[in-house]
């Protein structure tokens, strides 16, 4: 069912006889399997209110997340918090959709100077379990009128309501952009390269390691960026041969690393977030007794392993490591069967489990939104 308004969104939840799979470009198909008749926001479409002078968008959940660019593209601004696109690790097709992003929280490489997608969000509009419409938080940053169910919602995935609108802030894009490649780096050492160049007060927004390299990203205008990159490199001279790649190429470089190209051909991706120091000792007990790939983002505080031995227990050992370190490991990618016996979201101690119960009774108590999902 694909509804087109918001009043048809209630009521098609209302009167909805039992589970509902919520839907918006379908691109991001995480979490355990769902049954229960899709209910499609696909049909929400379009910027409601752009003001470029506010930094502020709205917009209808179902908005494909190509036409907001373009919009914000015409004037010079962007969504700051590098959303990832998950199609091409996922293999998925389809367009992805704005509410499926703040669903997901899906916060890309620039997280780590900007904050996350939950962060961006200033408000939201969205129907319950039972079919009411709430509208929470406002259109500009100082309106903090119920601030916390804004933030509830973005990473909910869909379990505690179906997003209708949201209004999001938005930034300037930069003149300019340029990345320093390290080269021939161990993993240890990249992380203490990328730990140096985020603690040092040359802006740095972006600090990912793949296939061997690591990548430091600074943005601005041209001179400064010029004289940034230069004192990084002066920084970072210890750690060997740096190469330099600038606009349009960067760009494209940090567009790979966001939506994990690396390890699209791979047919089970754990993803695990952790405080950045902890990642080193993590990552190589991993890939030395169980030989997984890895790519690191966030200056080590995320890390993404391709699972390519008993999968299902890899997975699950990333999962308890995790638990030992204070991080959460999620399955993003893996067959059907390996979602469905697999715990995908990091299991929860049970006071946090406490929590979710009683948010999900209160707002979804007949238990119809994407039931399951998360566990
Ligand atoms: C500099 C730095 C330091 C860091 N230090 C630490 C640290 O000390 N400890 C640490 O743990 N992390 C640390 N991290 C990692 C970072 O804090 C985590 O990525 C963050 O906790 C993720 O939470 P999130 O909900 O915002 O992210 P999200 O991307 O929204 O979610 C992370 C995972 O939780 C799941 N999730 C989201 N919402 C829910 C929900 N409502 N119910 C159940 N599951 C959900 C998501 O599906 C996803 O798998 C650090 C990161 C950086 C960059």
């Amino acid at each position: 069912m694909i509804v087109k308004t918001e009043q048809e969104l209630a009521e098609s939840v209302k009167a909805a006889p039992g589970p509902l799979h919520i839907r918006g470009g379908g691109t991001r198909d995480i979490g355990n399997p769902v049954d229960g008749n899709v209910l499609s926001t696909a049909g929400l479409n379009g910027v409601t209110l752009y003001e470029p002078g506010a930094l502020t968008i709205v917009a209808q959940a179902g908005t494909p997340v190509a036409d907001i660019e373009t919009a914000l593209d015409a004037e010079n601004q962007r969504l700051a918090f590098e959303p990832m696109d998950h199609r091409r690790l996922l293999g998925s097709s389809g367009t992805p959709t704005i509410g499926g992003i703040v669903a997901t929280n899906a916060s890309g490489p620039r997280r780590i100077s900007v904050g996350a997608c939950r962060d961006h969000l200033l408000g939201v509009r969205f129907v319950d379990g039972s079919g009411t419409i709430i509208k929470n938080g406002g259109r500009v940053m100082k309106n903090v009128t119920g601030y916390d169910l804004v933030k509830l919602m973005a990473g909910s995935y869909g379990t505690l309501g179906v997003l209708s609108e949201v209004s999001l802030k938005v930034l300037p894009k930069p003149e300019t952009e340029t990345t320093l490649v390290l080269h021939d780096l161990t993993l240890r050492d990249s992380v203490t390269a990328m730990s140096a160049a985020l603690g040092s007060p040359f802006e740095v927004t972006g600090a990912a390691f793949v296939n061997g390299l690591a990548h430091i990203r600074i943005e601005g205008f041209e001179a400064s960026v010029a004289y940034r990159a230069g004192k990084l490199r002066d920084l970072l001279a210890k750690f060997g041969e740096i190469t330099q790649t600038e606009d349009a190429a960067s760009a494209a470089m940090w567009r790979d690393i966001r939506d994990v190209k690396c390890f699209a051909d791979h047919g089970a991706v754990t993803r695990v977030s952790i405080k950045p120091s902890a990642a080193p000792e993590f990552a190589e007990s991993l890939g030395q007794t169980r030989g997984a790939d890895l790519a690191m983002d966030w200056g080590g505080g995320l890390m993404w392993f391709a699972v390519t031995e008993t999968e299902e227990a890899t997975h699950k050992a990333l999962q308890d490591m995790s638990a030992g370190k204070g991080g959460h490991a999620t399955l993003i990618k893996g067959s059907a069967s390996m979602r469905a016996d697999a715990p995908v979201f990091q299991p929860e101690n049970p006071t946090v489990t406490a929590l979710s119960q009683g948010l999900r009774a209160k707002f979804d108590p007949r238990g119809i939104l994407n039931a399951g999902l998360m566990g």
